[in-house]
């Protein structure tokens, strides 16, 4: 099947499907100038996964935040890009009920999407480890010594061997019933997020390179997801879709 023909067979699926939701990854936001991490070249080659942890944090907060916030900065200056407002548009229309995402930079929330589920935290704020205390995420970026207890702050991000968010459990619950999740962006490597594509009855799979569960998808779309996301939209400009724009 040429690409054109898998545009319209997806247009079609999420119209015949009942509950229709988007799970994204960092490939999403590529195109929004953020690396991914496990994209030939990216992140992961600057970075050693493990220095990105909980005990990493806890052993050395300097060598910890000398790697990550230089990237979260770029997540928090970055803005949406097409695949991002396809998505809000989608939903806007009510054909998306809405997005999952592992991704902690915001971008689906800037380009305008209502309903989302930040499966991994978000860069919004930070908090004491100690005291509890919060703060705007800015405050990181001048010491990670809490002013009120001298504890450590850390990130309202979720962190290799961090416990799972409340957010998460809600996804698993959102997707009940789902009949079409559209997988965009991830290489399905991370656990558990990657286990939240067997909840649904159906998945499509949008993404630059091949991922180990390419094999259950219905349709998997192997192209740039700025590009695949516009393109289906242009198939969608009336608004038919099951969901009302505010539930
Ligand atoms: P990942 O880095 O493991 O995989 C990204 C996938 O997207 C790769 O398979 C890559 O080939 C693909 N990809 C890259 N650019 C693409 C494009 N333009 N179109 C289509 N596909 C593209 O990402 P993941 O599965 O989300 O797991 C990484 C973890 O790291 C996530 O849990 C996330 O929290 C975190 N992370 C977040 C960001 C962000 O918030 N933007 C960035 C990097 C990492």
């Amino acid at each position: 099947m040429d690409y054109a023909d898998k545009i319209i067979l997806l247009a079609n699926l999420i119209k015949s499907s009942g509950k229709v939701l988007a799970l994204t990854g960092a490939g999403i936001s590529t195109e929004s100038g953020i690396p991914d991490f496990r994209s030939k070249d990216w992140l992961w080659n600057k970075i050693d996964p493990d220095s990105t942890s909980l005990p990493a944090l806890l052993r050395s907060p300097e060598t910890f935040y000398k790697q990550n916030l230089p990237w979260w900065q770029q997540c928090i200056k970055a803005k949406p890009n097409t695949g991002h407002l396809a998505l809000a548009a989608l939903e806007k229309q009510g054909w998306l009920l809405g997005v999952i995402t592992q991704n902690i930079d915001g971008l689906h929330q800037r380009a305008g999407t209502k309903r989302i589920w930040e499966i991994h935290g978000n860069l919004n704020d930070c908090s004491c480890i100690n005291c509890k205390n919060t703060f705007p995420i800015s405050q990181l970026y001048k010491s990670y010594v809490c002013c009120h207890c001298g504890g450590l702050i850390r990130p309202a991000v979720v962190l290799f061997e961090d416990t799972m968010p409340e957010a998460y459990f809600t996804a698993e619950k959102v997707l009940s019933g789902c009949q079409l999740l559209l997988v965009i962006g991830s290489s399905l490597q991370v656990y558990p997020a990657a286990a939240l594509t067997d909840l649904a009855q159906s998945i499509v799979i949008i993404n630059n390179e091949e991922t180990p569960k390419d094999d259950q998808a219905v349709l998997v779309i192997r192209e740039h997801a700025g590009k695949v996301l516009k393109d289906l939209l242009g198939h969608f400009t009336d608004q038919f879709g099951p969901y009302p724009v505010s539930m």
